[in-house]
């Protein structure tokens, strides 16, 4: 297995700010948005994002979790039954901005599914997309992210890994080419 660091932690904490001023750029204050993260994973970029853009706009920023089990389009193809995870969204978003934000961006199935499962919970005035990672090659679905960690180009046999300093105990991202 051959390893390759693609986000130091010194870069990830670059990426992560430079993010949360292109969200600034498009929504201000986030008075009239709300970020929600995909469970599991893309939960832990929102948490930073929040403590980030807090600490920028020096005012609280709506967030939420998402979980989209039951929302896959192979849920009943599989052999063994999924878990879901916990879906926390305690705020209306009729009529707000959402930014849907995930961890890794691949095939698109699993943000179709979560714009599915967000609908749920009412019909915002718009909705955009984070992706921390953006594996570009291999979208299955015509789906784009409109902010973008990084992006990159990955074989389907690849996978990427990207830890957290609260629960791997350093920020980095990984490829792992079998
Ligand atoms: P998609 O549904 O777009 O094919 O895949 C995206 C989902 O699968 C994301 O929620 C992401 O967590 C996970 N995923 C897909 N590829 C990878 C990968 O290489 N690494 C990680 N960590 N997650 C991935
Ligand atoms: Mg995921």
């Amino acid at each position: 297995m051959e390893t390759q660091v693609i986000l130091n932690s010194r870069h990830f904490d670059l990426t992560l700010k430079r993010l949360c001023h292109q969200l600034i750029e498009n929504h201000g204050d986030f008075s009239g948005t709300v970020l929600i993260g995909l469970q599991p994973r893309g939960v832990n970029v929102v948490t930073r994002l929040k403590l980030l853009l807090e600490e920028i706009l020096d005012k609280p920023v709506q967030c939420g979790s998402l979980d989209i089990t039951f929302y896959r389009d192979d849920f009943r193809r599989r052999e063994r039954p999924l878990i879901p995870s916990a879906t926390n969204i305690d705020f209306v978003i009729e009529k707000k901005k959402v930014v849907l934000v995930d961890d890794v961006l691949f095939t698109g199935r699993t943000i179709r599914a979560g714009l599915d499962a967000m609908l749920a919970f009412g019909r915002p005035s718009g909705v955009e997309l984070l992706a921390f990672i953006d594996r570009r090659f291999k979208r299955e679905l015509p789906i784009q992210a409109d902010y973008v960690g990084k992006a990159v180009d990955t074989l389907s046999e690849e996978r990427v890994s990207v830890e957290w300093q609260e629960i791997e105990g350093e920020d980095k991202v990984v490829l792992f080419t079998p």
